[in-house]
């Protein structure tokens, strides 16, 4: 067998799988402060629980527990990093965001989680893109308005974003339809997808997708400029704001 040296996994979906499902537990952060600078680029997964995050990351990355969200509400939940690259070398990073929006949670929890994802969307500086996981039965909540809403000047600059709309098997084709039109209205000038993990739907767009926007132009770009948000490159740790 010859090494294809035109083989491409931002078109190939065999490759871009064989990537993702080099995932490994990196680190967890249970605050902000905690999570390493890293100078590799870095794409959230974020959404209310139960919208299917865990699932979607663990068919992804094609490993059966390594996305567990603690499903126990109103525990502090922390930033979960796994690493991708082949050979042990990591060339970009997939990070897991607390659900939001457990009804029985207090209020005050959920404010501090929602500045928390907030700081986080806003102030990593290898972050490149960001992952909104949907319930497109549900639509999107008020939390996932907010989200949106606070990136979406990032998205004006250039970070990338993804609407999935998970569970499509329980839609009608019609319904379907309907909600990836609504999606692409909602979704800022980003992108948007039905996925089904059930059913395999939108695996091999989504692995190509997370390919280009980590090993693309505009990641390298974005790297090295740090999104304008730390001149100095790398250095010491960055401050982080406070919580709470
Ligand atoms: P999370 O809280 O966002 O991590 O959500 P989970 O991944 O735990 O999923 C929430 C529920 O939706 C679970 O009962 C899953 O089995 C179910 N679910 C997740 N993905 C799919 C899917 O593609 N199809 C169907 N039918 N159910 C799904």
């Amino acid at each position: 067998m010859t090494h294809d040296p035109t083989a491409d996994p931002g078109r190939d979906p065999r490759l871009a799988h064989g990537w993702l499902h080099t995932a490994r537990f990196l680190t967890t952060a249970p605050q902000l402060e905690h999570l390493p600078a890293l100078e590799v680029p870095e794409i959230a997964f974020v959404g209310r629980s139960n919208a299917g995050k865990s699932t979607a990351i663990n068919t992804l990355t094609q490993q059966k527990r390594l996305a567990f969200a603690s499903k126990t509400p109103g525990r502090t939940q922390s930033i979960n990093l796994f690493s991708l690259g082949k050979q042990g070398l990591t060339d970009a990073v997939l990070a897991d965001l607390p659900g939001y929006g457990y009804a029985a949670v207090p209020r005050e929890a959920k404010l501090r989680w929602q500045r928390v994802m907030a700081n986080y969307l806003l102030t990593r500086p290898n972050l490149v893109a960001v992952v909104l996981l949907v319930d497109p039965r549900l639509g999107l909540t008020e939390l996932d308005e907010a989200l949106l809403e606070a990136i979406r000047p990032r998205v004006e600059e250039g970070l990338k974003f993804l609407l999935l709309l998970t569970k499509a098997d329980k839609l009608t084709r019609a319904e379907a339809n309907k909600a990836l039109s609504i999606a692409k209205l909602q979704s800022a000038g980003g992108e948007a997808r039905l996925f089904s993990a059930l059913k395999k739907q939108g695996l091999d767009e989504v692995a190509t997708l997370l390919w280009r926007w980590t090993h693309g132009p505009a990641a390298d770009g974005g790297e090295k400029e740090g999104h304008g948000l730390d001149p100095e490159g790398p250095g010491p740790e960055p401050e982080p704001e406070p919580l709470d």
